[in-house]
């Protein structure tokens, strides 16, 4: 990780590591229990992820926007999602279908070895890519594609987060877990929820976890 005084958003940088502290704080509060998940929630700096003159509100527990109608997941539904993801295990490949601004893709190279992001919007993709280089993260792989079918050619996968919501559980994208591998998305149209899906050597079982709102799973490249 790099000095955060060299980057650009310098000026809250200064103070981002008490203002992220208050934030970890915070996703205890909100029953966060992972270890593992909070160190990598305080060491990766949201607000280096988001524009410059939303900065302040980088560190409070909301979502924001990141152009292209698109936004940057909640801290806690972050959290939430990287701690039933690991399920208290170091994981080895991850898929994350949905890049955006590369938050969660940052989180989650604390905790996997290998991460793999998918980005349908070119721009969301690039910018990504820069904030990751800047801050030092090599563990990301990033690809500029819809990634609805997720990512064959990496497959299988230990785990796989969507973050974005499609009305119904893709059987190419299950397929890609390996067994005793888990899948953490959002689902549903008018009312959204969070799942677990685990694949053991019997299939695939699936759990319903809270309500979430998250931005639609869109066909094809923009
Ligand atoms: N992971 C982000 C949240 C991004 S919002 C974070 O850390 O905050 C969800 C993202 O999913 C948007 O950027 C949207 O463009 C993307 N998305 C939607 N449909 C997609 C698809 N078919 N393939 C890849 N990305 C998609």
């Amino acid at each position: 990780m790099v000095d955060l005084t060299n980057l650009r958003h310098a000026g809250i940088g200064m103070t981002s590591a008490r203002t992220r502290g208050r934030l970890i704080e915070r996703l205890r509060n909100e029953g966060i229990k992972d270890e593992t998940v909070l160190a990598a929630m305080n060491e990766i700096p949201r607000h280096i992820f988001i524009d410059e003159a939303l900065g302040t509100r980088a560190y409070d527990d909301v979502s924001l926007p990141i152009g292209h109608g698109q936004t940057i997941s909640q801290p806690y539904i972050v959290a939430r999602m990287t701690e039933v993801l690991r399920n208290g295990k170091q994981l080895n490949r991850v898929l994350e279908i949905g890049t955006g601004c590369g938050y969660q893709a940052a989180v989650l190279s604390r905790v996997a070895k290998e991460v793999y992001s998918l980005e349908r919007i070119q721009p969301l993709y690039e910018r990504a890519r820069k904030t990751l280089r800047e801050l030092k993260i090599n563990n990301v792989n990033l690809r500029y594609i819809d990634g609805s079918a997720g990512l064959p050619d990496a497959a299988p996968f230990d785990g796989v987060i969507m973050a974005c919501a499609a009305p119904a559980l893709s059987a190419v994208l299950r397929e890609q877990l390996t067994v005793g591998g888990r899948m953490v998305l959002p689902m549903g149209t008018q009312e959204q929820y969070l799942y677990l899906i685990e694949r053991d050597e019997n299939g695939f079982r699936e759990s319903r976890l809270e309500a979430v709102k998250f931005v639609p799973l869109v066909m094809g490249k923009a």
